[in-house]
């Protein structure tokens, strides 16, 4: 989508962090960090959120869960305590970009439940 920032961090027109790329996802590092460790792994394609997504698409998200495995095992975030993930999804929940990401978490204590 032509306005729509995290396409454009995908389509390299606006420059980001990455940590992790393939075929179909991205994880980048979020430009205003909530822990010591704050990803954001985002799929290629432009859905707004997860409901959205066909079921002839869902592919996409076990993608995207694959890229965060790939990220939480080559950066041990599991041994530095535990790490949290995070999708907001609508104005409540605090969705600020409308494409499909992510939240990855870690480096410490967190509350329970959210703010
Ligand atoms: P959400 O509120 O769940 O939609 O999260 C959007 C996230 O995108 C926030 O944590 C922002 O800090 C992050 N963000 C916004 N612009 C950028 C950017 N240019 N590069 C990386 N992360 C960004
Ligand atoms: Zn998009």
């Amino acid at each position: 989508m032509s306005d729509c920032l995290f396409c454009k961090i995908i389509e390299n027109k606006i420059p980001a962090q990455r940590v992790y790329e393939d075929d179909s996802s991205i994880v980048i590092k979020d430009i205003n960090p909530q822990a010591p460790i704050h990803y954001l792994a985002i799929p290629k394609k432009h859905y707004s959120s997860v409901h959205h997504v066909p079921p002839a698409e869902m592919e996409l998200l076990s993608k995207l869960f694959h890229a965060i495995n790939q990220v939480v095992r080559s950066e041990s975030l599991e041994s530095t305590g535990g790490y949290r993930l995070i999708i907001n999804s609508g104005e409540n929940a605090g969705q600020a970009v409308g494409h499909i990401h992510v939240h990855i978490l870690a480096g410490r204590k967190m509350d329970w439940p959210p703010g």
